[in-house]
């Protein structure tokens, strides 16, 4: 299987090709066509095998078709004035990870995708001051990519970031994330909208996403509204 064949957006197999990338990676085989038809998703896979494009390829193209009416309303860049023009981010997807590193690098990824059109991605972590990250956010964004941390912080400051636009969520290193701790900050994020779950789990810790899954209140909602998965098929 080829991308062409995968009935992606003609604007992402553009960008694919700008990319340098010929032909999917095992995982992407797999993942792309499953979360194309909305289903949850979860990834076992080392580093290195193309995991984060394994989920943004499909997610990002499936936006692509819909990016006119689902782009976040933004202030017109020659007119804006800072603490006046600024609405509340509503992303349409939010990819949670746990370091600074590999959000950046996801955010990276992410803007290749992205590139030509409608849809604009940004990143927040913790360990720097929040202004920025605010201002950037709240001029627009709708591929959001963050550290649990400073994600319930923003959650939580009022207008700032609401989650209730979101489609599509990806928690990459899943077991790294329950592995510091994050459980009750993953638990807060999760319990906001409806999401397509992409673990990313190291080969052999599939145990984790389960006992994860197991222990979250919650549901897994995906695909056409009002849809509902309670048991996610592996
Ligand atoms: P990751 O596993 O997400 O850390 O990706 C590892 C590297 O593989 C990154 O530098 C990607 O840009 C690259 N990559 C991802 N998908 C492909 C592909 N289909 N063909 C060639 N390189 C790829």
């Amino acid at each position: 299987r080829t991308f062409r064949d995968a009935g992606l957006h003609p604007a992402m197999l553009d960008n694919v090709e700008l990319c340098g990338y010929d032909n999917p990676t095992p995982i992407q085989k797999y993942t792309i066509p499953s979360i194309l038809q909305g289903h949850d998703v979860i990834g076992i896979a080392q580093t290195g095998s193309g995991k984060t494009a394994a989920y943004l390829i499909p997610i990002l193209s499936k936006l692509m078709g819909k990016a006119k009416k689902l782009a976040a309303p933004r202030p017109n860049p020659l007119t804006f004035q800072e603490g006046i023009d600024e609405v509340t981010a509503e992303p349409l997807v939010l990819i949670v990870v746990p370091t600074r590193e590999l959000a950046v690098q996801i955010f990276n990824e992410a803007r290749k995708f992205c590139y030509r059109t409608m849809l604009r991605p940004c990143v927040v972590y913790g360990g720097v001051p929040t202004r920025q990250q605010i201002a950037l956010l709240t001029k627009g964004c709708d591929i959001l990519i963050g550290t649990p941390g400073r994600l319930t912080d923003f959650i939580q400051r009022p207008h700032v970031l609401t989650l209730r636009r979101l489609k599509h969520m990806v928690l990459d290193e899943a077991d790294e994330m329950l592995d510091q701790d994050w459980g009750e900050e993953l638990d807060m994020i999760l319990n906001g909208g409806v999401w397509t779950l992409l673990c990313h789990l190291p080969q052999g810790r599939r145990d984790l996403a389960k006992q994860y899954l197991a222990a979250s209140h919650v549901r897994f909602r995906v695909g056409r509204a009002g849809s509902t998965t309670e048991n996610i098929k592996q």
